[in-house]
């Protein structure tokens, strides 16, 4: 969108609102819908009763808090809401729902596992997240993390693993005990929540740490609530102070946000991006590969050319995780390596994101071609992930295609099927195995 266009005056509801209240950060916190009841009070005025009876039959399975911003609602296409790329992400309907997949565990990538103290995850060597909350400006219903973003939902009581301001000091003196962690990803929830006072502290307190030579926050902000950076208040500098700390101590420090369709990126992002580049802060996206939201090649390359545009780094696309209630957003790996196949070389080689495959059971982040074994039948796959487990062979599974006669075979994805085919392919060499 180059030219300013008021969109959000298509909606009954922001008919009357000014462009200098939609932009005024306060307004859309004030204003953003936080429930269950104040979403149908809304859907009333824009749709049918029969859409409105299957949202609300959908809060049974839903993992996920109802939260939107009025900037999010503002981007819906409510004349396709059906067919909605951003509708489908937030406002979540019963008839869209798919029978979670066998092996579908609540904390599919077994963060709780890795987590030596409240709030952080240790998994790689010299990594860590800092999950420094557990809230977020909006709710995506798909979030991988639905084991402990947000209040607890009819399907899912959460598990809270966050280190709040006041059990911060476990999580950091771990991190200075372990000199061997150069990096934190402070996350969530979403540092968005965090008051700008303790961002500040933690922020340049991590800095300050010797070991520590990057720094990461992750956000979404800059998708769903833009405006947030267009007032220079006490959150941005907190981030702006610690960009230019990083740079005096020669570090690296970068935020990490989540874009997954081009309909996200108006001329707010554009003023919001072009703050944080005016102020040499480097952002970088990652995006989740959803059915019929972006896979297809003319959309994720309209995607990742509008954030290129506006100096925002496509860094990973990811394979949609087990989350619960969301077997209908996923994609066969077969699927993801068409689309990297078709991507790759489309433009400069720097701002071509990365496919990964986050492995249930912990095995991490890997490219999606690495696999060493990909049955497309059964639509398992095998991957190992040496700098985590070198004995350990980690699996994926593609959705089942599901309908009325066909039922899930549920056995196909035991344990014991599993080691047989894990016992089958071990011994042959990685030529054999594709
Ligand atoms: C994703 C992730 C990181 C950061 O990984 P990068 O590939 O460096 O972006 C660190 N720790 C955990 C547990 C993660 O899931
Ligand atoms: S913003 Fe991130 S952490 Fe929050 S609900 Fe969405 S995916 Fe989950």
């Amino acid at each position: 969108m180059s030219n300013e266009t008021e969109f959000w005056k298509s909606l009954k509801c922001y008919r009357g609102i000014d462009r200098e209240t939609f932009l005024s950060e306060k307004w859309q916190v004030k204003n953003t819908i936080k429930n269950r009841e104040d979403l149908v009070f809304f859907l009333r005025q824009e749709l049918p009763q029969e859409v409105i009876d299957d949202f609300t039959l959908s809060l049974s399975k839903n993992p996920m808090q109802i939260k939107i911003s009025p900037y999010v609602l503002s981007l819906i296409n409510w004349n396709k809401f059906h067919d909605d790329p951003i509708r489908k992400q937030f406002i979540p309907l019963f008839s869209e729902y798919k029978k979670d997949h066998p092996a579908l565990r609540l904390d599919s990538l077994n963060e709780c596992d890795d987590s030596p103290v409240q709030g952080i995850i240790h998994r790689y060597p010299n990594k860590v997240l800092f999950l420094s909350n557990h809230s977020c400006p909006v709710y995506c219903r798909f979030c991988t993390r639905s084991y402990m973003v947000g209040e607890s939902t009819a399907s899912i009581t959460k598990h809270r693993n966050v280190a709040m301001p006041k059990n911060w000091h476990d999580a950091i003196d771990y991190i200075m005990m372990n000199k061997n962690i150069e990096d934190v990803v402070v996350s969530g929830g979403d540092a968005y929540t965090l008051p700008a006072k303790h961002l500040k502290m933690l922020l340049t307190e991590l800095l300050n740490i010797q070991s520590i030579k990057r720094l990461r926050i992750a956000t979404k902000s800059l998708s769903v609530l833009p405006t947030k950076f267009l007032a220079d208040d006490d959150w941005t500098s907190a981030i702006i102070d610690a960009n230019n700390l990083a740079l005096k101590k020669r570090k690296q420090f970068s935020i990490q946000t989540h874009f997954n369709h081009a309909n996200e990126i108006t001329w707010i992002t554009k003023r919001a991006a072009d703050f944080l580049f005016d102020h040499g802060i480097k952002i970088r996206n990652q995006t989740v590969l959803m059915k019929d939201i972006n896979d297809s090649f003319d959309k994720l390359k309209n995607l990742m050319d509008s954030l290129v545009n506006i100096n925002i780094e496509p860094y990973y696309i990811y394979m949609h995780d087990l989350v619960p209630g969301s077997e209908f957003f996923r994609t066969t790996l077969k699927s993801a390596l068409e689309l990297e196949e078709l991507l790759r070389g489309s433009t400069s080689g720097y701002n071509i994101p990365n496919f990964v495959v986050d492995l249930p059971g912990g095995g991490g982040k890997r490219n999606i071609w690495s696999y060493r074994h990909y049955d497309t039948k059964s639509g398992i796959s095998i991957f190992r992930s040496p700098v985590i487990d070198k004995n350990k062979f980690y699996f994926y599974f593609d959705p089942i295609v599901q309908n009325e006669e066909k039922t899930i075979d549920v056995e196909a994805f035991s344990q014991a099927n599993l080691d047989i085919i894990v016992e089958k392919i071990k011994h042959k060499k990685i030529e054999e195995l594709r």
